[in-house]
């Protein structure tokens, strides 16, 4: 009841309420054993941050060309501004990998965050769909895990709390956002994982299910649309991004 509480108390302060939708990620990727992944520090504290600038991993490269730019190049250059925001902030943050090219499996991006204690981790993506404009999805259920060659194959997650919680962390990204990007990205609502392609298979997306801290997944922008990635694609709309999501994470630790 005292979680519901805080939950029924977070949404009216923020004013938000989820709404349904479809989105997803699929496709082949590269392979991720030339790479190490970074050793994340045991720091436990409110003020760290992970910051998971989305793929390649081996559903999905993200090296497709769209509009002139890919994915993973624009999740990397907005996760760096977002990492100098909030270290100017007084963060400390995780980035889940060191290099614009390195390949990290969804799995894995999660076991990092936790195991370094983060507060909180947000996944940044970039949709490839009809529309434009920013969508927030949380884990809105458990799921499990479907991928037959991992040892963690029909592994369950996250727990109830995190799945509360990761719903307070979106509707506060989700202010910060609206506030920030107004006139220059449409807000196209918080949903839950289960209304992507992925969560629809598992019941959650993959970094979700291994989550024991809150988790966020942010369509920064639909690439496919040219006014988005026009916006996403330049210096000004990428530090205005990057400003949108600190003061969603901001307004969020601040509780
Ligand atoms: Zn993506």
């Amino acid at each position: 009841m005292k979680r519901l509480t805080l939950l029924i108390a977070a949404a009216l302060f923020y004013g938000l309420l989820p709404r349904a939708g479809a989105a997803g990620f699929a496709g082949p990727g590269p392979d991720t054993a030339a790479f190490s992944l970074p050793v994340p520090q045991a720091v436990n504290s409110r003020r760290l941050i992970c910051v998971d600038p989305g793929h390649p991993n081996s559903f999905n490269s993200g090296l497709e060309p769209v509009n002139g730019t890919t994915e993973t190049r624009i999740n990397w250059q907005v996760a760096l501004k977002l990492e100098s925001i909030l270290k100017e902030k007084g963060f400390d943050v995780l980035l889940t990998r060191s290099e614009e090219l390195q390949p990290v499996e969804n799995k894995d991006r999660a076991l990092m965050a936790n195991s370094a204690g983060a507060a909180l981790c947000v996944h940044l993506h970039c949709e490839s769909s009809p529309g434009s404009g920013f969508t927030l999805y949380y884990p809105d259920r458990q799921g499990v895990f479907d991928y037959k060659d991992d040892p963690d194959n029909g592994f369950k997650g996250p727990s109830s709390r995190v799945i509360e919680e990761s719903l307070v962390l979106a509707l506060a990204v989700q202010k910060g956002m609206q506030e920030k990007l107004s006139g220059s990205l449409a807000d196209l609502g918080v949903k839950g994982d289960s209304a992507t392609k992925v969560g629809s298979n598992q019941g959650a997306l993959t970094f979700s299910i291994f989550s024991k801290i809150p988790t966020l997944t942010i369509e920064m922008a639909v690439l496919t649309d040219k006014h988005d990635a026009a916006f996403i694609k330049s210096e000004e709309g990428q530090e205005k991004m990057a400003q949108a999501i600190a003061a969603g994470i901001q307004l969020h630790q601040a509780r």
